[in-house]
């Protein structure tokens, strides 16, 4: 039987992604309402600016007229056509074609999932098929990168290298290998740029050789900037010399630009501005501004022809029920849209202005680091800026900087380690830039 009220039905019959289960029980949901561009109302009638797009996916800002509509025409005309086999709809041929035609260097082919697990999932599945296509069977071991998030599905969750989407779960793979991360503010060989990147290459190179070779090893996975680890951006030059290395060695380099893509660093992806071309990209999010669920999978022209061949007459035998949705597809024709007219030229001006406004909190006692690119970003508080000292967990710092952020009319996203994260949408205004720092600045003092 349900509860009476909403918050009591929710407690007891939903279960929240990425809560604790108990903690929920006592606290209770807080409810969303409505929203519009970057600020959002929940049940009470409280406005909040949005500084993290929802979950760094509502990129193109709420309440977009021409994708509600398109959404909306696509309901009334195709709501459902599935993918398989060789059937489809309109709109996901168009956006395959379109993005094929946006995406860096020869990823010209486009699989769609529903979101970016299943997405990096896929890039598992095909790069094992791509190595046995190639009489390679044996190029059977993955490595990522720690403090990496690839999603939240079994293969997924053990490509990711966060504590808590291992613990407990007893994931069954001993074929995913990690190196440290680049984590400038931290790394044990210091803050150099080029002392932080020939220590990643020579780990690689050296965790290869510990997997027994480069004929052991199918693909190495990076994320452009590290979102969920805490918004960790490599050095530059990083991403293209971890390139040279897994081409040098004819090793997968598959991008998960989950949270980068569509215009969150600036451009329309990361990898752009990084001067790379991945052999795989993995996208999801932004791509249909959260507005419905969609992945996409980017795959090289040689990984494609290589399954395809491989293959031959027979069917490639991975798919969703859900694959290339038409109304999916029809949201991200719209989506793109925004971003070609405008939103991508707002999101890197306003991220120039966040970048600026969250170094100017530098002086304040608790920020011990700020980084980022573009619209995404992070600050990371200390107690101590000279020994870099965490602030200590029983306070859980972010929680607390989360929950009086909230009061003050503005959310961000609080990890574990004291670092608060910012994804603002796009659509942003340089007011609403300002109005994220200044309440930033005026819930750190309250922290204090
Ligand atoms: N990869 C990265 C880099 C992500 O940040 C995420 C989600 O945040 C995923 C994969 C998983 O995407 P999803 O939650 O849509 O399954």
């Amino acid at each position: 039987m349900l509860s009476n009220s909403l918050i009591e039905q929710d407690r007891a019959h939903l279960v929240h992604p990425v809560a604790s289960w108990r903690g929920h029980e006592q606290s209770g949901v807080r409810l969303l309402k409505s929203a519009k561009g970057a600020t959002v109302t929940d049940a009470q009638g409280h406005q909040l600016l949005d500084g993290f797009a929802g979950l760094w996916c509502v990129n193109a800002g709420y309440g977009q007229e021409s994708v509600i509509e398109a959404a909306t025409k696509q309901l009334r005309e195709l709501p459902y056509a599935t993918g398989y086999f060789s059937l489809g709809s309109e709109p996901a041929a168009r956006l395959a074609a379109r993005l094929a035609e946006r995406a860096p260097g020869d990823l010209d082919h486009v699989y769609f999932t529903l979101g970016g697990s299943d997405a990096v999932d896929s890039t598992v599945r095909f790069a094992r098929y791509y190595w046995n296509a190639r009489g390679m069977p044996e190029k059977d071991q993955f490595i990522s990168v720690q403090q990496g998030y690839h999603g939240s599905s079994t293969v997924g969750a053990g490509l990711t290298a966060l504590p808590a989407f291992h613990a407990g779960f007893g994931l069954p793979f001993d074929w995913q290998h990690k190196i440290t991360s680049h984590y400038a503010y931290r790394n044990p060989v210091g803050n150099d740029p080029q002392a932080i990147i020939d220590a990643s290459v020579a780990e690689l190179r050296a965790k290869i050789e510990q997997i027994g070779g480069a004929g052991r090893v199918a693909a190495f996975y990076v994320e452009p900037i590290q979102g969920s680890g805490g918004v960790l951006v490599p050095p530059k030059g990083w991403m293209a010399a971890m390139r040279a290395v897994c081409t040098e060695l004819d090793i997968l380099f598959i991008a998960d630009e989950v949270i980068t893509g569509f215009g969150r660093t600036g451009p329309l992806f990361a990898c752009e501005e990084d001067g790379i071309v991945p052999d795989m990209m993995t996208t999801a999010k932004g791509l249909t501004s959260g507005y419905v669920p969609m992945g996409a999978v980017f795959l090289s022209d040689r990984i494609y022809q290589t399954i395809a061949d491989g293959a031959g007459a027979a069917a490639v035998g991975h798919g969703y029920t859900y694959s290339a949705h038409p109304v999916s597809a029809a949201v991200g024709l719209a989506v793109l849209d925004l971003y070609e007219d405008g939103l991508l030229a707002n999101g890197t001006k306003m991220g120039a202005r966040l970048m600026a406004g969250l170094h100017g909190l530098s002086d304040h006692p608790l920020v011990g680091d700020v980084r980022g690119r573009g619209m995404l970003a992070a600050i990371e508080l200390v107690i101590d800026k000279q020994n870099k000292t965490p602030l200590p967990a029983a306070a859980a710092p972010a929680t607390r900087v989360f929950e009086r952020a909230w009061q003050n009319g503005l959310i961000v996203r609080a990890f574990a380690q004291g670092v608060i994260g910012y994804a603002p949408p796009l659509c942003c205004t340089e007011a609403e830039i300002d109005a994220i720092v200044e309440r930033t600045r005026l819930t750190l003092d309250q922290t204090l």
